[in-house]
């Protein structure tokens, strides 16, 4: 059993200038008790929440007789957040000042300071007593509600001073039930793939990552010259012009489709996702070709960090247990052999240099990673599910050649679910 949160966030419908007020006046209020809890705790070294409530309610509720009495409880937790993410970075010599500083304020709340008042209002307790917020809801917060998640007694709001709003962030819990798995599906992403192994079938979902991201970084830097050559570097033109590419907008798009597909496959055969384990460092051996440090990590971060944290999320949201192998040489050692295979002119597909089979290099990789798995070598699953680990090769005869189905990405993107693929003429590779 598994709890998975979401946070969702609405506005309030402009408040008016009185009723702003009072929030004006909460913030304040709020604001500075944080921040002498803040500072008392980093002085002291009373970072638990629990003792920094014991020590300092009683002189927060006489500090604010005026406020309910759980403001006393929230400032604490906000508080002793801060108070240990500040001394963390200061461990690492990353603060820039000596003390911590509150600059932005978000007001907690828990079940006794906030309410749902009906579908599309909330009630806040404040020092003026309970009031009601009407909410601008979309459909986001909709599909919430209409689900199995339910509204978490903690929220947060934030003030928009100019539009007179509030900015309200609702948490949406939901259990999601751990399975026994029953067996595994494995993922390798590359800068311009994924590919992924079900059942001995695999599939490679063109991504393109790498030349949408190329793409958008050329285009990026032919505006920026353009720019800067005309109206010098700091210019609100170009500013928006960038902001129009909406690059980030197009990449996570993708990514989530995909993980959506791997993840619906995972819940449907009960399967354990297999990914590669990715280092801290972000020079992988794959993107090295990439003299631009900065192209590197972009490419780095969009095309293997970024789908696998979106399998990763999804993975949790349905309860489907992920597991991590290690993606040294996983498309250079033969699964069945163990011996090196050999790649010619840059090909995708390789010999065996002992059986002689040929190797799609996406596909061994796959294999690869569910031997791994399998063998619980380099994992670090609590669990392989109760499947035996036999240590025997992959079920597969040495003759054969494993060839994957390449979906492009015009016909993925559309898809919800793999079963698609018996529907729609795929191209094949032919070896
Ligand atoms: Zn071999």
């Amino acid at each position: 059993m598994n709890e998975v949160a979401r946070t969702v966030i609405v506005r309030s419908t402009p408040l008016p200038r009185k009723l702003f007020r009072v929030f004006v006046e909460l913030e304040g209020m709020y604001r500075n008790m944080v921040e002498q809890l803040v500072l008392y705790a980093v002085r002291t070294g009373v970072i638990s929440f629990t003792r920094l409530k014991a020590l300092k309610y009683r002189e927060l509720r006489s500090q604010y007789p005026q406020l309910p009495s759980h403001y006393a409880y929230t400032t604490c937790q906000d508080a002793s957040t801060r108070a240990k993410s500040f001394l963390r970075v200061k461990k690492e010599g990353l603060a820039k000042r000596g003390y911590p500083e509150v600059n932005r304020v978000s007001i907690w709340l828990d079940d006794h300071l906030w309410r749902m008042k009906s579908l599309t209002s909330i009630e806040i307790a404040t020092h003026k007593g309970w009031v009601v917020i009407e909410l601008e809801l979309h459909k986001l917060f909709w599909k919430y509600m209409n689900s199995e998640w339910r509204v978490a007694s903690e929220a947060k709001i934030k003030l928009n001073k100019w539009e007179r709003r509030l900015v309200i962030y609702l948490v949406f819990k939901k259990i999601v039930e751990a399975y026994r798995p029953r067996g595994f599906i494995s993922v390798d992403v590359n800068e311009n793939h994924a590919a992924v192994l079900v059942d001995g079938k695999a599939y490679l979902f063109k991504t393109d990552f790498r030349d949408i991201i190329l793409g958008y970084y050329y285009r990026r830097k032919r505006i920026q010259e353009k720019y800067d050559k005309f109206y010098g570097a700091s210019c609100r033109v170009k500013k928006k012009v960038l902001e129009g590419l909406k690059e980030r907008e197009r990449k996570s798009n993708l990514k989530w489709k995909l993980a959506n597909i791997v993840v619906r496959i995972a819940v449907d055969k009960q399967y354990t996702i297999v990914l590669e384990r990715l280092g801290k460092n972000p020079a992988k051996e794959m993107v090295n070709h990439f003299r631009d440090d900065q192209l590197r990590y972009r490419i780095y971060q969009a095309s293997f960090k970024g789908v696998q944290r979106a399998v990763e999320e999804k993975a949790r949201e349905h309860g489907v247990p992920v597991v991590y192998a290690d993606p040294r040489n996983t498309s250079r050692m033969c699964p069945i052999h163990s011996s090196l295979i050999v790649y010619e002119n840059d090909s995708r597909v390789g010999r065996c240099s002992r059986g002689g089979e040929l190797w799609h290099r996406d596909v061994v990789a796959c294999y690869n990673l569910l031997l791994r798995a399998r063998l619980g070598n380099g994992s670090n699953a609590p669990s392989l599910g109760g499947l035996k680990v036999d240590g025997s090769p992959v079920p597969l005869g040495s003759t054969a050649t494993y060839e994957p189905t390449e979906i492009s990405r015009s016909l993925w993107a559309r898809w919800k679910s793999l079963d698609a693929t018996n529907k729609n003429k795929s191209m094949r590779i032919s070896i």
